[in-house]
């Protein structure tokens, strides 16, 4: 295959993908390629990759036909070329070279992500007597692992908001505690609104019942936490954080993110089949 050859393959894998529409929005350049003594030259106007004429170009990549070849069939990654062994030589800003490597991506992420209640990885935030793992919950964890989504741990609204062991329980008016909540879920929608501009799968958010604070379909203990009764027992309602999480997702007008819940196991519980069954069909579907 002769450079241009190659060249207009590599044009043609990346515009046949939707992402690189994403990745080219409003990133409007001119770039030159040199291989050994000859230029091309592409433009990225229209959210596409184009052939052009010389011009001015905002940054240069020149390698050996041998590189070009080796990228262009997915043998050597774009930004390894660059960053890793030096095979390509770019003479321009490295956040176009960046961008340039998400765009000629080769490497085995699955773009797909999954947001988790800090206590599923990090056990320590429980309430008392709420840990039956002694780190993470590794039963729900390595269903996660196994399934291939990247995990994406949420703060723990109660760590943020009442400490570490929750000395402020029961000492923050009800209206400030959500306020917190808010703050809290701020970050999480943040980061759920990057990963939905960029293409990624977000498979959805699992929280945990009947947590006061996570919980999906089932609270415990939500209005003794909000000073507002002394009630203890399970409710069909979502906790506080996942409440506050909710409004902010329609505000952001992010409708079709999914918010599901598993019940957290305690020492002694039986069920535990139940609910990783419960999780698999989460992330079977
Ligand atoms: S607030 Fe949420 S993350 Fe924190 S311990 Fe409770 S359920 Fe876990």
């Amino acid at each position: 295959m002769d450079k241009y050859k190659l060249l207009e393959l590599m044009i043609n894998t990346a515009n046949s993908s939707d992402v690189t529409k994403l990745r080219l929005r409003d990133w409007n350049k001119i770039i030159r390629w040199e291989i050994e003594g000859e230029s091309f030259y592409w433009s990225t106007s229209k959210e596409k990759f184009n052939f052009t004429e010389a011009t001015e170009a905002d940054f240069i990549i020149s390698c050996t036909e041998d590189t070009l070849d080796k990228i262009a069939h997915k043998q050597l990654p774009f930004f390894m070329a660059i960053w890793g062994t030096g095979d390509i030589v770019f003479k321009g800003s490295f956040g176009d070279a960046i961008r340039l490597g998400y765009i000629f991506l080769n490497d085995k992420r699955k773009r797909k992500v999954i947001f988790i209640s800090h206590c599923w990885l990090n056990i320590n935030t429980r309430f008392p007597g709420g840990a039956a793992f002694p780190g993470a919950d590794t039963m729900i964890i390595r269903t996660l692992l196994d399934s291939d989504v990247g995990i994406i741990q949420m703060p723990c609204p109660e760590y943020n908001c009442l400490g570490l062991e929750k000395y402020d329980y029961g000492k923050i008016d009800g209206e400030q505690l959500r306020n917190c909540y808010r703050r809290t879920a701020n970050d999480v929608a943040d980061q759920i609104k990057e990963y939905k501009k960029l293409g990624y799968d977000i498979v959805g958010i699992l929280g945990m019942n009947p947590s006061p604070s996570c919980g999906v379909e089932i609270t415990k203990g939500k209005g003794t936490m909000l000073g507002t009764s002394t009630d203890t027992s399970e409710d069909s309602n979502s906790g506080v954080f996942i409440d506050e999480l909710k409004l902010l997702l329609k505000e952001n007008k992010i409708y079709n993110v999914r918010i599901f819940g598993v019940r957290r196991h305690l020492t002694g519980e039986n069920g535990n089949e139940a609910r990783i069954e419960k999780l698999k069909n989460y992330l079977g579907k």
